[in-house]
């Protein structure tokens, strides 16, 4: 298997262009890292991969193997088809941005996944039109509590090494904050050091792992 590795630095972000059908491997190089993840149509950079439409479309609250990302378009962009963590992440919390961090009480500049998503594209020269604050938290751990109301925001609970695997379901700009959170205990239980991730691009299509079809309420499934 060929691939091209990349480190996400600790609190810095990293952003790939994939062709259809190549697929990028996020791992959790220390098991402690959450990494927020954002999606653009390489030729529309105003579609953008899209958390709310994505639940739509896969009526889950958070991705498991064979499920597909879709774009504000509602066009399938990323399918995930391997996840050797324990399956946790989420697709509710809004990116960090600066303001995040003054009202956790910062007064100075803090690192953040927001500025990190622009870091990463800049650096391919790529300046997306906007900010997304939704973003894709890989191996964030969310739960949502027995009441269906309240959220408790934990620590990971991947193992280093963990990773999952994304394929690109058309040309895409992918980027990734390994998230400078260090204030609200989202990274390993016990030490909230954010830490360096791992990108590899596989040109590997995954092929036995088809695109997902969108839900439809089962009394139309019949037609
Ligand atoms: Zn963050």
């Amino acid at each position: 298997m060929s691939y091209a590795s990349i480190t996400i630095p600790a609190r810095h972000g990293k952003a790939v262009r994939l062709r259809a059908n190549q697929c990028v491997q996020v791992i959790n190089t220390h098991g402690t890292q959450v990494v927020d993840c954002w999606a653009w149509n390489a030729y529309d950079l105003n579609e953008y991969m899209c958390m709310e439409a994505s639940r739509v479309y896969n009526q889950h609250l958070n991705p498991v193997v064979g499920d597909s990302f879709v774009t504000s378009d509602r066009h399938p962009i990323l399918t995930l088809v391997e996840d050797t963590s324990p399956g946790v992440h989420d697709t509710f919390m809004a990116a960090c941005d600066r303001r995040r961090y003054e009202l956790l009480g910062c007064t100075h500049y803090h690192r953040n996944c927001a500025d990190n998503m622009f870091e990463g594209m800049l650096e391919l020269g790529v300046n997306p039109p906007r900010r997304n604050l939704a973003s894709f938290n890989i191996f964030m751990n969310i739960r949502v509590q027995p009441d269906n109301i309240h959220l408790d925001t934990l620590p990971t609970v991947t193992r280093p090494g963990d990773f999952i695997t994304l394929r690109a379901e058309m040309d895409c700009f992918v980027a990734f904050s390994a998230c400078p959170q260090d204030i609200v205990s989202i990274q390993g239980e016990g030490d909230n050091t954010p830490k360096d991730a791992e990108l590899r691009i596989l040109d590997e299509p995954f092929a036995h792992i088809p695109v997902r079809d969108p839900w439809v309420p089962a009394h139309l499934q019949s037609r």
